[in-house]
């Protein structure tokens, strides 16, 4: 087990831009949540299935059967893992078969980037090495936010610390980076030249010194600060949301498209802010502080069986008709899917499948999604009028 280091690769995105978040970040706990406990059951599997494939002899097939089943035994698992799971197994095959030559493959490699971020370490998911290039493959399993390989500031210092280690066995000219988010059908591919990584690396030094001695400024903003740990308390996140939904400026009768989209964009962390200064203030009424305005109740709650075997047996034998109990459900298409697994589900059941169109949504221009108009196109006139 590896503790985790002040300026992590993971979260350098955040002390890059905001030098100030790494020191004030340490006062906080690392809280552990469902979503990541799963994504490190993925990410086990995930490191087997390849190790298995590329290393048979440290990971044999009933060794990775056994491994398997036992993971299976987790309340966290999912079929579809196992569908997910082979998605990065595949992208990391044709990655490797895309070297001239094999690559030497390494797998959840512990990468020291130190020399250039105080104490930085991390752990590369995947890393291949060959004919002057070195490739960092990371899995991503979450599915809440779509994750870039572009300017990744993880993927490149892990890209550093592989380029220390290994420079003097392996000539490194080209850097590629891969980001695998198969929840999201997210693959996402980035390149630079080496001469590139090391001036970008002249510039993460500087931050990372700033950000060791917990000293440079802070830069709210939506993508530094979502996961920031401290943001419920920040006065530089508050300040910026409060800006957002108050500081207007002038008010003209009516706004414009343009302004609409900036606003939008604007207010985006509001809510989400709103819900992480209501958490912090309720833990702060229940440690028994004081919020001006605000106390803590016991919320409304659901009546629960003690025993509900024994009540509807009770019920039962005092003439209520089974019928009347009991409702037979089919689970919905997704739950389906969910418990067949991914593969077996199209093979079987793919055919009774459709998607149909979904309610018009406005979400970000990035989406991958084409763009919908409920203007007539030429094509559909045309066919009218014939
Ligand atoms: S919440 Fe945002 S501005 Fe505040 S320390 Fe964290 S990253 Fe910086």
């Amino acid at each position: 087990m590896m503790g985790h280091a002040l300026l992590g690769a993971s979260s350098a995105h955040r002390w890059i831009a905001c030098t100030r978040s790494a020191r004030l970040e340490e006062q906080v706990p690392d809280a552990t949540s469902d979503a990541a406990a799963e994504g490190t059951l993925a990410h086990t599997l995930a490191e087997a299935k390849v190790r298995h494939y590329y290393y048979p002899a440290d990971l044999s097939k009933r060794k990775l059967s056994g491994l398997v089943k036992k993971m299976k035994a987790d309340p966290l698992w999912q079929d579809e893992m196992d569908g997910y799971t082979d998605d990065y197994l595949d992208y990391i095959k044709a990655a490797a078969l895309a070297f001239d030559q094999a690559p030497y493959v390494m797998l959840e490699k512990k990468v020291d980037y130190s020399v250039y971020a105080p104490e930085g370490f991390g752990t590369a998911d995947c890393i291949l090495i060959g004919g002057g290039t070195l490739h960092i493959i990371d899995f991503k399993y979450g599915k809440g936010v779509q994750v870039s390989a572009v300017d990744n500031p993880q993927l490149s210092l892990y890209a550093l610390g592989a380029y220390a280690t290994y420079r003097m066995l392996y000539p490194i000219r080209d850097i590629k980076m891969s980001i695998v988010q198969p929840r999201l059908d997210n693959i996402s591919e980035w390149g630079c030249s080496l001469d590139d990584l090391l001036a970008w690396a002249v510039y993460v030094k500087e931050r990372a010194a700033l950000a060791w001695d917990g000293q440079g400024e802070f830069a709210p903003g939506e993508d530094t600060c979502r996961f920031c740990r401290i943001r419920a308390q920040c006065r530089a996140w508050s300040d910026y949301n409060v800006k957002q939904a108050f500081d207007i400026g002038e008010l003209p009768p009516l706004i414009t498209a343009q302004e609409a989209g900036e606003r939008l964009t604007a207010l985006e962390g509001l809510v989400q802010y709103q819900k992480d200064l209501q958490a912090w203030a309720l833990s702060e009424c229940l440690a028994g502080n004081t919020v001006p305005g605000w106390k803590a109740v016991e919320g409304r709650s659901v009546r629960e069986w003690t025993d509900m075997e024994a009540a509807f047996k009770t019920l039962k034998e005092n003439d209520i008709d089974e019928a009347m109990l009991y409702e037979k459900k089919p689970l919905t298409l997704a739950q389906v899917e969910k418990v067949v697994g991914k593969k077996e589900f199209a093979e079987i059941a793919g055919g009774y499948v459709m998607k149909p169109p979904g309610k018009p949504t406005l979400v970000k221009e990035i989406d991958k999604r084409e763009a919908i108009t409920n203007k007539e196109t030429a094509a559909e006139v045309f066919k009218e009028e014939r």
